[in-house]
């Protein structure tokens, strides 16, 4: 088992995929998010400022999120591979990362690019619609994946609704941030040649399956 990272823009549906890939091979889910939360409840020096910043709507300092990585992959759980999440957002961070996996002697492993024109999913985030009651996701732009009834949820009768931030504008500022930090990201793993591209413009089911292939390889 090789260790995983995504690289996906906005609404691709990485965490779908990463979700269906932890509970294939029962490895864990390696996010940044979910590391800064949890450790915002411990009461110590760390997990309060943590949790004042977030609070705050700040930014957690570079070398604190890399302490809290490098503690988290040294876990006994992360030794038959991992997947790590919404690390690293830009180039320094990556440098960082090849640094802190050295030195914990792993290897970066499979670094998945999941590409996906910027039209499609401009259509996804809008047309996304969640049911209230139940949480199911409808696509109004896709006719797979509609309400059979307007604004009504199909499992539960309950009215569907639009997240605030499932919006044009908000999704352009997300995916310009993603061409402006991540991208480089890429071309750094291109050069290690670990990078594997996979065309995202498919079903969930189809995207999981190339993923698998890569893995099993
Ligand atoms: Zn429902």
């Amino acid at each position: 088992m090789k260790n995983i990272m995504f690289i996906a823009p906005p609404a691709a549906g990485k965490g779908t995929q990463a979700e269906l890939v932890c509970s294939k091979y029962n490895i864990p889910h390696i996010s940044t998010g979910d590391i800064l939360r949890e450790i915002s409840k411990e009461d110590s020096e760390i997990g309060n400022y943590v949790y004042e910043t977030l609070s705050s709507g700040q930014l957690v300092k570079d070398e604190i999120t890399y302490q809290l990585i490098e503690d988290r992959l040294k876990k006994e759980d992360c030794r038959n591979g991992f997947i790590i999440d919404g690390f690293p957002r830009n180039l320094d961070q990556a440098y960082e990362y090849d640094k802190i996996l050295d030195k914990l002697g792993y290897e970066v492993g499979n670094v998945i690019l999941i590409n996906i024109d910027k039209k499609t999913l401009e259509k996804r985030i809008t047309g996304r619609r969640l049911c209230e009651n139940c949480k199911t996701i409808y696509n109004i732009n896709d006719e797979n994946n509609s309400p059979k009834v307007e604004s009504v949820c199909d499992n539960c009768g309950g009215k569907l609704y639009q997240r605030s931030d499932d919006n044009l504008e908000a999704f352009q500022t997300r995916y310009a941030m993603y061409q402006e930090k991540t991208e480089p990201i890429i071309d750094h793993y291109r050069k290690q040649n670990v990078l594997k591209e996979i065309d995202g413009e498919d079903s969930v089911e189809n995207i999981f399956k190339k993923i698998d292939e890569i893995i099993n390889k």
